[in-house]
């Protein structure tokens, strides 16, 4: 696909993606769907539609999974197939659609995304008109083939609609954002728990600064206030393409984020120098609480930590500082200057970290690291589970509630208590199913691979042939 995209003129794409989120041990996604990231981030929008092209199959897994996550949004779609493909009737398709929905009075931008199959037959989504009677057009590539993971397909879609609002910005006044604050912002860039960004508001107020907007952001004219910051945090630290846009904006950029007492002292640190306000008196506000937290919420247990959502660095970073032993990180998101300080403060405590790690890289950490808890994705989680481990979903889990400040730490701490707490009881549904088997002979009474009964596909295989031969016959 990767050749036929390139033959349909979908270099330059691809090169720029490749650049942005380089690939890693494997070449394909281990998780959902990469598309499913810019359609979120597009979703979550005030007064913005979103609109896929590519092939049914992916739009209903799409389209399923967003609802799953809770959107109340509609997801646009235009069909094609292999005909309008081929003779490029698909674009003037998406071209309709969008003019047909690009109404001011309803919307601020449309978002079209190409997944796969478009992407590599070169619908040309950047001849798209810019704008419709005010209305913007963002036109994005995300293939499978071209972006490693959905973390990253969220900043496909924040960095081109970044760009789109810088370019506004600078050519004369723009929307007001809805909150304006009196105080000079820091933008965080990704998405976070719903209670953080207040939370590290608070943190930040003795400074005299106030978060703004975050990336992505919840309406098109947040973009303006994201990019209007004092400075700007790459909280999730893969949003390459959103950091270029701030730093394209003269924004300056720190990494890591306010997790644990140390990692809290560190990110103000940080947030001082591109600022040049002082932190002392937040970090005198803010330390005592964290380290309070911390105190009363002790981790003792070895814990692995392995995620796709990018932010697995921090969570390993808050463990450790609770007490936990954590030898192996691993996060599906690739190194960036903007992981360096944590990856750095991780090898300094013996912790192996894991950029771009796989399921397998993944799942061997598991077992050689022994943990009495596993943190991980879905396929690490059920094989954990299996073996006894207790084991634990970082995206339902542990994404799903505060990470930084002193919320962070009593969190955390809650939900590790309650799952290493249940160690026993995972040892008793290990004995519990004990030689019922595995795979094909799963379930009482099997030894062997189950065979069909004798004659059963010959049968199947006439019942089909008949009703072919029937469907065939109709109308002569
Ligand atoms: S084929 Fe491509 S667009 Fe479809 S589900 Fe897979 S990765 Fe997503």
């Amino acid at each position: 696909m990767q050749q036929a995209a390139r033959a349909a003129g979908k270099s330059e794409s691809l090169d720029k993606l490749l650049t942005d989120y380089p690939k890693g041990p494997h070449d394909q996604p281990q998780s959902m769907c990469p598309a499913f990231g810019s359609l979120r981030v597009g979703l979550r929008m005030r007064r913005t539609a979103t609109i896929l092209s590519g092939s049914a199959c992916c739009v209903y897994g799409l389209t399923f999974t967003s609802h799953f996550y809770g959107a109340k949004r509609t997801v646009g779609y235009v069909p094609f197939n292999s005909e309008t493909l081929v003779r490029g009737q698909l674009y003037e398709d998406i071209r309709n659609a969008v003019y047909e929905v690009a109404k001011p009075a309803d919307y601020d931008a449309v978002v079209v995304i190409n997944l796969c199959v478009p992407t590599a037959s070169g619908v040309p989504l950047d001849r798209l008109p810019k704008a419709i009677d005010g209305v913007r057009i963002i036109g994005i590539d995300v293939p499978g083939f071209g972006v490693p993971t959905h973390a990253e397909a969220k900043d496909v879609l924040a960095g081109a609609m970044l760009r789109y609002a810088r370019t506004e910005a600078e050519a004369g006044p723009v929307a007001r954002p809805r909150a304006v604050s009196s105080m000079p912002t820091v933008t965080l860039i990704g998405e976070l728990f719903p209670l953080d960004p207040p939370g590290v508001g608070a943190i930040l107020a003795p400074m005299g600064l106030a978060v703004g907007p975050s990336v992505p952001p919840r309406e098109w004219r947040d973009l303006y206030g994201a990019l209007d910051c004092a400075a700007a945090a790459a909280v999730h630290p893969f949003y390459t393409a959103s950091i270029r846009e701030m730093q394209a904006a003269g924004r300056p950029v720190v990494g890591s984020g306010p997790v644990g007492e140390e990692g809290t002292a560190d990110w103000l640190d940080s947030i001082a120098a591109a600022t040049g306000i002082s932190a002392d008196t937040a970090k005198a506000k803010a330390l005592p609480a964290i380290r309070a937290a911390i105190a009363e919420n002790q981790i003792e247990a070895r814990i692995t930590v392995s995620g796709y959502e990018g932010s697995e660095l921090l969570v390993a970073r808050l463990l450790i500082e609770a007490g936990a032993d954590v030898p192996y990180v691993g996060t599906a998101c690739p190194q960036t200057a903007w992981s360096e300080p944590d990856r750095a403060w991780l090898a300094a405590q013996g912790t192996q970290v894991q950029s771009r790690a796989s399921l397998e890289q993944d799942r061997a950490a598991r077992l050689e690291g022994r943990p009495e808890l596993a943190v991980g994705t879905t396929p690490l989680v059920q094989k954990a589970k299996a073996l006894g481990i207790p084991a634990l979903y970082f995206t339902n889990m542990v994404s799903a509630r505060p990470l930084f400040g002193s919320a962070g730490a009593g969190a955390l701490a809650a939900i590790v208590a309650a799952q290493t707490k249940g160690r026993d009881r995972f040892s008793r549904m290990v004995s519990f199913f004990d030689n019922v088997g595995s795979g094909e002979t799963a379930g009482y009474g099997w030894t062997d691979v189950p065979k069909d009964p004798p004659g059963a596909k010959d049968r199947l295989r006439k019942a089909r042939e008949a009703k072919a031969k029937a469907a065939m016959a109709v109308g002569t």
